[in-house]
């Protein structure tokens, strides 16, 4: 069997800025640390940073007053920056600067007085904080939607988008929104490291017999990653370790295709390598991707003081 391993795959620029973020608090200010939300859709990256003193809440309310709380990558509505100010807690802000793009455009468009549609995925950390910036209609793509056909003379609307959904259902859902406001201005918020996964991805499926997808079952990322490989004709399943691979996927199967989300260590799928014992690995495909984000400025003046 021969395995052929995406390029790129695993840790995206906004998942090493947050998990840095969770250390440099942590030498900073000591244990504990709160973390609000998981710092990124990964249970092993999880355990990691609590094994070094980080306690991950859901809650702004669950965290004591006088504290230090790292907000995760996926970005938090205004409400719970206000709720940490009044407990007088520290706030590390980690959310990914490409999720802080959008909530600016949505603050500016909302100033605007446009009329803005959301396409995301309902109850997903980013569109709760998305979603928080200002006046919105969700639009989930995995439901049926309506949109009021009379009124789109009178609309002014912008269509946003959560960075991690598919690129090709965002664009069948953004087609059908178009047909409704024909005038409306788009942006295209899907990240560029959901983008590169899923493109080679996509080219991947069109090689292998078998495409595993390494990453945690609540990663929208890695869910994608699946969902472009079934769509492009080859079986796919997500799995978080090798021990998840049932021996049936395997049977007849001679070329294997390896890939992972934005929030999945690449160790991860080394380990599930090491378990297959293929008799080849090759690198597949060749995306160059080396965007780095720095510490945010607000962050670098918290941790100066
Ligand atoms: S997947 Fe995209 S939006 Fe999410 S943290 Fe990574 S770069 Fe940022």
């Amino acid at each position: 069997m021969e395995i052929y391993l995406a390029n790129p795959r695993g840790f995206c620029a906004g998942v090493v800025l947050a998990i840095d973020l969770v250390e440099i608090a942590l030498e900073k200010y000591g244990s504990p640390v709160y973390v609000k939300h998981q710092i990124v859709h990964n249970p092993v990256v999880v355990s990691e940073v609590e094994s070094k003193g980080a306690i991950t809440v859901e809650n702004v309310k669950d965290i004591p007053n006088n504290s230090v709380v790292v907000f995760s990558a996926h970005g938090s509505p205004p409400e719970d920056y206000a709720l940490a100010k009044k407990k007088n807690i520290t706030v590390i802000d980690a959310t990914c600067p490409l999720v802080t793009k959008v909530h600016n455009e949505a603050k500016k468009y909302s100033r605007e007085g446009k009329n803005i549609i959301l396409v995301g995925h309902k109850g997903h950390q980013e569109v709760i904080g998305t979603s928080g910036q200002a006046n919105m209609k969700i639009i989930d793509d995995r439901e049926k939607f309506q949109l009021e056909k009379e009124k789109s003379k009178d609309k002014d609307v912008v269509v946003l988008s959560q960075t991690t959904l598919s690129v090709r259902d965002t664009q069948q859902t953004v087609d059908k929104i178009k047909s409704i406001y024909p005038n409306a201005t788009i942006r295209n918020d899907i990240c560029y490291a959901t983008t590169n996964r899923q493109e080679v991805t996509v080219k991947l499926a069109k090689k292998v017999d078998l495409i595993l997808v390494v990453g945690a079952s609540n990663s929208s990322n890695c869910n994608r990653l699946r969902d472009v490989s079934i769509q492009s004709g080859t079986k796919a399943y997500l799995i978080n370790s090798y021990d998840e691979i049932n021996p049936d996927w395997l049977k007849g199967i001679e070329k294997i295709g390896l890939t992972s989300g934005a929030s999945t260590p690449d160790k991860l799928v080394y380990e599930i390598i090491k378990k297959l014992n293929p008799s080849n690995v090759y690198k597949f495909d060749d995306i160059d991707e080396d965007i780095k984000f720095e510490i945010p400025r607000k962050v670098k003046e918290l941790l100066n003081e």
